[in-house]
């Protein structure tokens, strides 16, 4: 059997980090999903299609696309894992304090799903401090953000702020 991996978040929008870790993860296993949670909660900036299409085009971009499936899932992460029949779950961890919430979360879906593990994974240290919040304000603010972003999420960007001064 194939074992394969969930990387979930929200995506919002992918960043070079987020495509370091999907590097490295598929490294480690020959199948890999991607799973964009829709996170009402976080409101976020992307709409759940366009946040997926950004992260297909991205994989593209940075030569990825082969072993990795894009999808999205608007329920627990450990049932969509399951549906999946993912054996691992991968999580990026950034900085020390990535770590308070990501336990948390890693035990919680242990107690509600034992059999899947989760996975930290470090990027590499340029992205240490790159986060797509961070990536939101740049462009927000019409700063460049070529180096975080791939061309099609930086033109995204631009589209989506210049679409908001005009209301
Ligand atoms: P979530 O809302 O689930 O935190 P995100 O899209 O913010 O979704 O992040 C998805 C995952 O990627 C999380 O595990 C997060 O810690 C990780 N991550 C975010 N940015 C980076 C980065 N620059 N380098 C490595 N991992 C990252």
């Amino acid at each position: 059997m194939i074992k394969r991996a969930i990387y979930p978040g929200t995506f919002d929008p992918v960043t070079l980090g987020h495509l370091d870790i999907v590097r490295r993860g598929l490294e480690l296993f020959p199948e890999l999903i991607i799973g964009i949670a829709e996170n009402p909660k976080k409101r976020p900036l992307f709409t759940l299609e366009e946040r997926k299409k950004m992260f297909e085009e991205s994989l593209k971009e940075v030569g990825l696309s082969g072993k990795v499936e894009v999808k999205t899932f608007n329920s627990l992460l450990v049932e969509f894992a399951k549906k999946e029949g993912a054996v691992a779950i991968l999580r990026g961890i950034r900085i020390v304090s990535d770590m308070d919430h990501e336990f948390t979360m890693a035990s919680l879906n242990r107690k509600l799903y034992p059999e899947i593990e989760t996975i930290f994974l470090m990027p590499s240290e340029e992205y240490a401090y790159l986060s797509s919040s961070a990536v939101r304000e740049i462009a927000f603010y019409g700063g460049d953000v070529s180096q975080f972003v791939t061309d099609f999420v930086k033109k995204r960007l631009e589209e989506k702020f210049k679409k908001g001064q005009s209301r």
